[in-house]
């Protein structure tokens, strides 16, 4: 049993949680220590190491040296550990489930999807472990030209908070399938479950071949970024982290592909049922998953003028419904948001919503429930004008704008006119107006009629500023391995047999 999954709990003494480089268990090289706070009590639930640049050196060195045999195991075994590893997390997928409650605040029901999800992703890359297979080029008799595709050796992988193990494990798998050794750097205010991941993996996979390091971006993410023995970099967050990103990992010129923001609109012409939108609307900002902290949330609501005030009615009252309190308890919707900056940031939106002259329908400060914790109430603003900051920014909690729309294309044209590209969505029964505006809209990934689901295999990531390249997918799969050609000039025929 994992040490921290059996240890974190409400009122326990605050764990003392280490890192594992190489199977070895220590703290940070300085000595240094993060808190980890519970957002719905403000109290202590543990502490992590804070790694720097030496932890940083001594993973890379360490995931080097395994990487060469878990390469060299093929990916049979691979997959087959892989496999383990997902029955290993099942196994202890309750726990998770409270440990990612607890740390993160977002609601149980939730986390236990979250877990569910993980386990999925493990055996879908297990399952494609084997097709990272390259091709041949037809040549003369003379040569053979075919092309292979290779691991890239360490992967570091940096994830943000709100998806705590899902992210530190699932986002893990493809590139552990296509044979590298992987280092995870989870987000700095909900580490704890990434550390149970490591503790789970230390049973299942051969040591150094999964690392999780703890510790901010700026020191330790900044340090393996910008490590010359990194060659590939993965990371999911913000806009201007995935920038300053890109920016490091140009120094060894490291392959890098980046899964970041959104500012996501759903569009509903005025030919469905506005009740259906209005329930899906509230469903795809994840408000019941991550309390609103998703980069899918469909936070710009564009709503046909003809059916305008019907959705607006249904969505207030879906709004209202949403029980907000201690997310261990399965009776409630809505924790807090994760940690304290981000409450302060989230209020701060809203309140320069309200400044800038948009119309609080619903909720717009702290709940007047618990006096601790860092909750936001599920927020609906109207009045919203395309100029206002509620309309262009990516506010990360449960806030949404309601704006209206006449004519279809400047519909699009609206939601279109941002640096983001995440997602888009649409809500129509024309098959032809779906069709067009599936062309039409600038993201990486357009629902029409239902938001938010990902079957695995569809490729996901943003267009524009919300991202580099795809992951769910072969498409993340190949993306670990790098292509080499290999030519061979065959030796002259032996004139005594050939
Ligand atoms: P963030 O960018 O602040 O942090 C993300 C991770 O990067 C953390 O682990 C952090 O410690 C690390 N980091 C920070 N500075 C770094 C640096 N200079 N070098 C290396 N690593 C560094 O993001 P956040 O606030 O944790 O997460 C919220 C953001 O993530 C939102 O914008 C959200 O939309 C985005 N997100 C995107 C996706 C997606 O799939 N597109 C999924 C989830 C979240």
């Amino acid at each position: 049993m994992s040490r921290v999954l059996g240890r974190v709990a409400r009122g326990a003494p605050p764990v003392h949680a280490l890192m594992s480089i190489g199977g070895r268990w220590r703290e940070a090289t300085s000595g240094a220590r993060m808190d980890c706070i519970d957002p719905t009590t403000e109290e202590l639930l543990g502490t992590v190491p804070a790694a720097g640049a030496a932890d940083a050196d001594l993973a890379v060195r360490t995931a080097q040296e395994a990487s060469g045999p878990w390469r060299a195991l093929g990916w049979t075994k691979r997959a087959a550990l892989l496999r383990d590893l997902a029955a290993a997390v099942a196994e202890v997928a309750d726990r998770l489930a409270v440990l990612d409650t607890l740390d993160s605040g977002n609601p149980i029901a939730g986390m236990r999807g979250d877990i569910d999800s993980t386990v999925r992703e493990l055996h879908y890359y297990a399952g494609l472990a084997g097709q990272t297979h390259g091709e041949s080029t037809p040549t003369g008799a003379e040569t053979v030209s075919f092309t292979r595709r290779e691991p890239y050796g360490v992967v570091v992988r940096i994830v943000p908070f709100n998806h705590p193990f899902k992210f530190a494990c699932g986002k893990a798998a493809a590139a552990l399938a296509a044979g590298n050794a992987v280092i995870v750097k989870p987000g700095e205010q909900t580490s704890l479950s990434a550390i149970a991941l490591a503790e789970i993996a230390e049973a299942v996979l051969p040591p150094g071949v999964l690392t999780v390091l703890t510790g901010t971006g700026t020191e330790l993410g900044e340090a393996l970024v910008g490590h010359p023995g990194v060659q590939r970099v993965a990371f999911t967050g913000s806009v201007p982290t995935g920038r300053r990103i890109l920016t490091t990992a140009a120094r060894n010129l490291a392959h890098v592909t980046l899964e970041l923001g959104g500012k996501n609109p759903l569009i509903v012409c005025p030919d469905v049922d506005p009740r259906t939108a209005a329930r899906d609307a509230v469903a795809s900002m994840n408000i019941a998953r991550s309390n609103g902290q998703s980069c899918g949330s469909t936070s710009r609501l564009y709503v046909h003028e003809r059916i305008r005030a019907e959705f607006t009615e249904a969505l207030l009252e879906r709004v209202r419904a949403l029980r907000v309190g201690d997310p261990c308890d399965e009776a409630n919707d809505v924790g807090p948001v994760a940690f304290a900056e981000h409450h302060a940031r989230v209020l701060d939106h809203i309140e320069r919503a309200k400044a800038s002259g948009a119309t609080v329908a619903v909720g717009g400060s702290r709940p007047p429930g618990p006096e601790r914790g860092y909750f936001v109430e599920p927020t609906v603003f109207t009045d919203v004008t395309d100029d206002m900051p509620i309309a262009r920014e990516e506010v990360f909690g449960p806030v949404m704008a309601v704006m209206g729309f006449t004519d279809l294309d400047d519909a699009v044209r609206r939601a279109n006119d941002t640096d983001y590209g995440l997602t888009a969505n649409v809500y129509t029964r024309d098959l032809r107006v779906a069709h067009r505006l599936a062309g039409e809209l600038q993201a990486g990934y357009v629902y029409v009629n239902g938001t938010g689901r990902r079957p695995p295999g569809s490729p996901f990531g943003g267009w524009k500023h919300s991202g580099l390249g795809k992951e769910n997918s072969h498409q993340e799969l190949l993306s670990y391995t790098r292509e080499k050609t290999i030519t061979i000039t065959l030796p002259a025929a032996d004139p005594d047999w050939s």
